[in-house]
């Protein structure tokens, strides 16, 4: 704290990344990303942006990568919008679609981002709690808001709301934005991309740093009928009109243009996780359903906390949250490789 700080910073509680550990030689299940490298389409057109046109700003409108992604999903570019990572995404959302008069609801339980953004941008808002059985109920919701976000499938829990459910939301809720954020939709759900033409109040916010392995170039994109994404082009070009380089630019349209890599690569996460979940629950673990590239697990009658700590010690890192109390005794866990999850597997059986 200093007294040369503004007021707004000395009320942030900001959010706290997964730990990105400097030792080598960690098995690293605790921030979701794939343990699959990039298409080599990716690495390819990264090597071919070297050179002198470095010299030169990027695109500010990131306009061919808009363009691959709009062709993706059968949209217009003006119906797509991009950014360095979807947590930039989600900070213009917050800004420029969700502060209003009336709370904004999300789960109480659920990216611990989202209630970081109100506090920055001065955000009133209302946690719904998960039922109990950790599922967003769409019930919840079905009342006056200043706008609704969640992740489909939910984080930390890895559950999913049937797209049913999100459309019986969309019908009942028309007077404010509905931002589904669907960065692990790739691993077992189905996007509700499509719905965009029907819903002017639905905003869906992918990112590429999970299913397409590419945490470290920051690329996010929303899709959503243009007078959103104009609101959004209006928050960035407010605040950084450059948000994506060049590297950025090349690698995210390689990497949206190579959908067979990505499926295949998801597919073996899958594969992996439904091993992971029956060796777990062989253990004695609970386990939710998960439609992700982690779960979320807990042995009755132990602290999460303390097999997170056991783990650790034989260079294993997953993620515990201590908060809300409710799933203090869960672990959240990558599903890694095949490999690696055998070596989890194996550490938690010495450990209970
Ligand atoms: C990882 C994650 C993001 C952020 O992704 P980036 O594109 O890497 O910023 C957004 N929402 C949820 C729910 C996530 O888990």
């Amino acid at each position: 704290m200093s007294r040369y700080w503004s007021k707004v910073v000395q009320g942030l509680t900001p959010y706290m990344p997964g730990e990105q550990p400097k030792l080598p030689n960690l098995v690293k299940l605790n921030t979701n990303e794939n343990p699959y490298g990039p298409s080599r389409q990716v690495l390819d057109a990264l090597r071919a942006e070297v050179g002198d046109t470095l010299r030169l700003y990027p695109d500010p409108g990131s306009d061919q990568l808009r363009a691959a992604i709009a062709k993706r999903y059968g949209l217009t570019p003006p119906q797509v919008f991009v950014g360095n990572g979807s947590d930039e995404v989600l900070a213009h959302v917050f800004l420029g679609l969700l502060k209003h008069a009336r709370p904004v609801l999300f789960p109480d339980i659920t990216y611990s981002f989202y209630p970081v953004y109100c506090g920055l941008y001065e955000i009133g808002f209302e946690q719904v709690p998960l039922n109990a059985n950790f599922e967003i109920d769409i019930n919840d919701y079905l009342r006056p808001n200043g706008g609704i976000i969640f992740p489909n499938p939910n984080a930390p829990t890895g559950r999913l709301v049937p797209l049913a459910e999100i459309e019986r939301l969309l019908k009942a809720n028309t007077e404010s934005v509905v931002v589904i954020d669907e960065a692990y939709v790739d691993f077992g759900g189905t996007s509700c991309v499509y719905l965009i033409n029907q819903y002017p109040q639905l905003l869906v916010t992918h990112t590429l740093s999970k299913s397409h392995a590419l945490a470290g170039l920051r690329v996010g994109y929303a899709t959503g009928q243009a007078p959103l994404i104009e609101a959004l082009n209006r928050v960035k070009d407010s605040f950084n009109s450059y948000p994506l380089d060049r590297f950025a630019q090349a690698g995210a349209t390689a990497a949206i243009g190579d959908d067979a890599y990505c499926a295949a690569m998801c597919g073996k996460v899958v594969a992996t996780r439904t091993a992971l979940v029956a060796e777990m629950q062989a253990l004695g673990f609970e386990v939710l359903p998960s439609a992700a590239n982690f779960i979320f697990a807990r042995l009755p009658g132990r602290d999460g906390a303390e097999i997170a700590a056991k783990l650790r010690e034989r260079s294993i890192i997953v993620r515990h949250f201590s908060k809300p109390a409710r799933i203090a005794d869960f672990m959240r866990i990558t599903v890694g490789t095949d490999e690696q999850c055998a070596g989890l597997v194996d550490a938690l059986r010495k450990i209970v």
